[in-house]
């Protein structure tokens, strides 16, 4: 098994020439820092809404070669976070936000298909289960606020028998169903847009040209890299867990934690055998979820939400390659499908988590209204950050659309305990919830320090869970 930061879908994809540094002064209307799934699709809105826009795009590495191009593929609109997105912002709010992640799931597929990029998209839906007495019926209010908002169609209930009908494992007990979901093959999705972006007459991408430092005034913005000064009217920040970096404008709105994932050998028989064969992604319901889906080939990748806390952002180490964690998530792969006994896992990898205190995405103005930021995808961002791209694009160019009044456009995004405290604090409460619900899935009673440890995040106003 081949276990390093990038695994899988980035080396599947195949090489792909990189894109220039930037060097020099340039002058530009619109600047984008990123160029993962946010940067990438802001550039694309950007250049549609205002094809004589001069953009350039600044990525420190190689676009996508972050958690965009090595993420578990799961396409996910927000139904399952109706409940938390009607709890912060209303009915109506709640309702348009979960409304253009649906059809941000239906753009991508529609991207595929107009620009000719083959990033193996396929719309089977998403069925959240249980795999222990603990979490049956976590989706329950999900469902009953689909119903209740007059989208029941979103999502349905499935028994047992039903959830057997998708995918037959010792593990899985009752769930719900969203039909909308897709997967995608990531990293082609990924590379396949920054070369549609960087073949606009109008946008520039340069890679392996970090933004070190930023200032801005009544002009607009300034961004030095160590080759280049880039000034422009006006700005995007789409720099992932970075956000939470030293410096950072949302420094103190996120926690970085990590995922860690692997994936198998093509299993087509076993795929077969226990009866998934329509390309559904399936998670369980724990707050540390696991998140599972096949492959065109018939592989079965498998991740684990479950990974260490990142002190401030910093990446690197255990937040990508972490073999105790991946211990887990080969022996967890196992308890799902026992069928896998003798079969090769191929693969595993890691990366950052953007972990926002409402569970939600955030769209934010820095000071002044040139320069805006998203952030907190809190593990599901590959469809969301089509929608997030669009909303930025309309505020950098100042139009009051119904993009841009959506509620993730927060005024004053919510706060997490930051610095030593914050980190300690995280990894303790980390270590409580593995733990609790480690227990449920032998269906124990976790020992009353984990549950209590569980239980700080709630009690300290902080989301966990879908
Ligand atoms: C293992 C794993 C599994 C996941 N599975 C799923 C899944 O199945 N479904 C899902 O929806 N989400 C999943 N996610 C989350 C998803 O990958 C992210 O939400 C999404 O990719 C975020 O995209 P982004 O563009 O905001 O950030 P990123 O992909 O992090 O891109 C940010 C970019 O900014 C660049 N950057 C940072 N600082 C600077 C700087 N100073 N100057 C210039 N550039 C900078 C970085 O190099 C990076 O390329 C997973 C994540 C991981 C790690």
């Amino acid at each position: 098994m081949e276990h390093d930061a990038h695994g899988y879908w980035l080396r599947d994809a195949g090489p792909h020439e990189a894109l220039p540094e930037a060097s020099g002064e340039l002058d530009a209307d619109l600047l984008v820092v990123g160029g993962g799934f946010t940067g990438l699709w802001a550039a694309w809105e950007l250049a549609r809404l205002e094809p004589e826009a001069r953009v350039v795009m600044l990525e420190a590495g190689r676009c996508g070669h972050g958690p965009s191009g090595r993420n578990g593929g799961f396409a996910n609109e927000m139904w399952f976070s109706l409940p938390t997105l009607r709890e912060r912002y209303g009915d109506e709010p709640a309702l348009a936000v979960a409304r253009a992640s649906a059809a941000a799931v239906e753009q991508i597929g529609e991207f595929c298909e107009q620009q000719g990029v083959d990033a193996h998209y396929r719309r089977a839906g998403y069925l959240q289960l249980s795999a222990a007495s603990a979490q049956d019926g976590v989706w329950s209010e999900a469902v009953a606020a689909c119903a209740e908002l007059g989208e029941p169609e979103a999502a349905r209930e499935l028994t047992p028998e039903q959830v057997a009908d998708i995918c037959r494992s010792p593990r899985f007990r009752a769930g719900a169903f969203y039909p909308y979901a897709a997967t995608v093959h990531p990293a082609r999705l990924v590379v396949g847009l920054r070369d549609r972006v960087a073949a606009l007459p109008s946008v520039r991408v340069f890679e392996r040209s970090p933004v070190r430092r930023m200032s801005g005034g009544a002009w607009g913005v300034s961004a030095e890299t160590p080759g280049a000064t880039v000034r422009a009217r006006s700005c995007v920040l789409a720099f992932g867990s970075a956000a939470n970096a030293a410096g950072s404008p949302f420094r103190g709105r996120l926690t970085v934690t990590s995922s860690h994932m692997a994936i198998t050998e093509p299993v087509p028989e076993l795929l077969e055998e226990v009866g998934w064969t329509g390309g559904e992604c399936i998670t369980d319901s724990r707050a540390m979820i696991h998140y599972l889906r096949t492959t065109r080939d018939g592989r079965i990748a498998f991740g684990w939400g479950g990974g260490r806390i990142a002190y401030g952002a910093r990446l690197g180490g255990l937040t990508e390659v972490d073999a105790s964690v991946v211990d887990q998530v080969l022996a967890d792969l196992r308890s799902f499908f026992p069928g896998l006994e003798g079969r090769a896992i191929t693969n595993a990898w890691g990366g950052p988590i953007d972990v926002s205190p409402t569970h939600l995405p955030v769209v934010a103005r820095v000071g002044s209204d040139r320069v805006f930021g998203a952030f907190g995808y809190t593990g599901n961002g590959v469809g969301p950050s089509r929608m997030l791209g669009g909303i930025l694009a309309s505020l950098a160019l100042d139009r009051r659309d119904e993009r841009s009044r959506l509620a993730l456009v927060e005024p004053d995004p919510a706060r997490v305990p930051g610095g030593m405290a914050g980190w300690v604090g995280g990894n303790a409460i980390r270590a409580g919830l593995v733990a609790k619900e480690a227990a449920e899935e032998e269906e124990r009673v976790a020992a009353a320090i984990h549950r209590g440890l569980a239980r700080v995040p709630e009690l300290v106003g902080v989301h966990i869970g879908r």
